[in-house]
């Protein structure tokens, strides 16, 4: 049986902290999914296929990880893709809150579906996707906090 993990997200834009969560995830299973919310409620910067292109050139270096968009309940794409691990990175314990109350709403919509909570590494546990546009808005320094193509794209998002 092949193991497939769902990593969900906005990654308004992708950060080097989810990159660093995907190297990391993708030795563990066979195949990663990191699936790109489109969400009604959420405004985002980029649009969900410009964060989906984003991701892929950020991940062209990982055989076995694909990026998918979807926009209802990461549980339903879940059966879709046969995968039963969500995975999620947790930075410091702000996060931990937020991170249970999903979990467990979806542990008792899908129980089959087990999550998995992946520390950050340490040089990356500050880093957001909402401190690197308030960095970008601001001409901050990007560099190591994104990959290379998101340092361009939110170069030319801010320059429009
Ligand atoms: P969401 O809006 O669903 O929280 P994000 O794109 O902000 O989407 O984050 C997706 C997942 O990645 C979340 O579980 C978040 O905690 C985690 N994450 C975000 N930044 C980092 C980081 N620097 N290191 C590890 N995990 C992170």
């Amino acid at each position: 049986m092949s193991r497939v993990a769902v990593y969900p997200g906005s990654f308004d834009p992708i950060t080097s902290g989810h990159v660093d969560i995907i190297n990391r995830i993708a030795r563990q299973y066979d195949q990663v999914i990191v699936l790109v919310a489109q969400s009604s409620q959420k405004s985002s910067m980029f649009s969900a296929e410009e964060r989906k292109s984003l991701i892929e050139k950020s991940l062209s270096h990982l055989q076995n990880v694909k990026v998918d968009i979807f926009g209802g309940l990461t549980v339903d794409y879940m059966k879709k893709a046969n995968s039963k691990v969500i995975i999620r990175g947790l930075r410091a314990v702000v996060d931990f809150e937020y991170e249970l109350t999903m979990a467990n709403m979806n542990r008792k919509i899908a129980p089959e579906i087990e999550t998995l909570l992946v520390f950050a590494s340490p040089e990356f546990y500050y880093v957001s996707s909402r401190g690197v546009k308030e960095l970008a808005l601001n001409n901050g320094p990007l560099k190591d906090l994104v990959p290379e193509c998101v340092i361009k794209a939110l170069d030319e998002k801010i320059k429009k």
